[in-house]
């Protein structure tokens, strides 16, 4: 099969769930996860998707160096944030979907304003519990929430989160609808649209969209194992 057509079996399958869900294949945005892939494969995926998702400031960096130029795609930042490439990120992405500390969240609204610019982010939850280090713990989340809300830099979108590394189904959409429900009570805390749920992978987007996911990251099922 070649790129074009794994992502075209891909957003089938998206429009298959979201039609589980009452929505259209449409409702659910497919972020391309570009990590250790090249420019010329990046290239190649960018007008069939919605956004390239990278992990790592300086691979992201040195990409779109290589790509040059105006109108590439939408570059989210979806891997965790160190502080001392807080600058980098806040010059190169478009959105940080890994904000998970109230320290971060800090850097970034700091840089922002001193860059003149409001970011989107995403806050990015650890559902998966003992199994998983990224994320804010759910019992952390509403300060963070509350910091990131209060935050003039920062545009909060959503929610992320990476569901646990396992094939349990039952297991896995405990998760995504675990973020789902923060989600939900975020948004009428706050009264803010809130958007953006990026749960689903290569290994589980299916169970991401039936749980509500309106944004997939996946890599390998469109670009092969890395
Ligand atoms: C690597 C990565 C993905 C994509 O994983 P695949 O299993 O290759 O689809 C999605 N989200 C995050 C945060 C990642 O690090």
């Amino acid at each position: 099969m070649s790129l074009e057509e794994r992502i075209s079996a891909i957003r089938e399958r998206i429009a298959r769930c979201a039609e589980h869900t009452g929505r259209k294949g449409s409702d659910v945005r497919l972020v391309g996860v570009t990590k250790t892939r090249t420019v010329a494969e990046m290239r190649e995926a960018a007008p069939l998707i919605d956004a390239i998702g990278e992990n790592r400031v300086q691979e992201a960096l040195s990409k779109k160096q290589e790509w040059g130029g105006e109108g590439g795609p939408e570059w989210r930042l979806i891997g965790h944030l160190q502080k001392n490439k807080a600058r980098r990120a806040v010059e190169m992405f478009d959105s940080v979907d890994s904000v998970d500390s109230i320290g971060i969240a800090s850097t970034l609204d700091r840089i922002a304003m001193e860059l003149d610019r409001s970011l989107p982010v995403l806050i990015e939850v650890n559902t998966a519990g003992e199994a998983s280090k990224t994320g804010i713990e759910p019992g952390e989340f509403p300060k963070l929430l509350d910091h990131v809300l209060n935050s003039p830099r920062l545009n909060l979108q959503g929610l992320m989160t990476i569901g646990p590394l396992t094939d349990d189904e039952a297991q896995v959409r405990r998760a995504f609808a675990s973020l789902r429900e923060l989600s939900d009570r975020a948004r009428s805390s706050s009264g803010r649209e809130l958007p953006v749920l990026s749960m689903g992978m290569s290994g589980d987007f299916e169970w991401g969209i039936l749980e509500g996911s309106t944004m997939v990251r996946i890599g390998t099922a469109l670009f092969g194992p890395r």
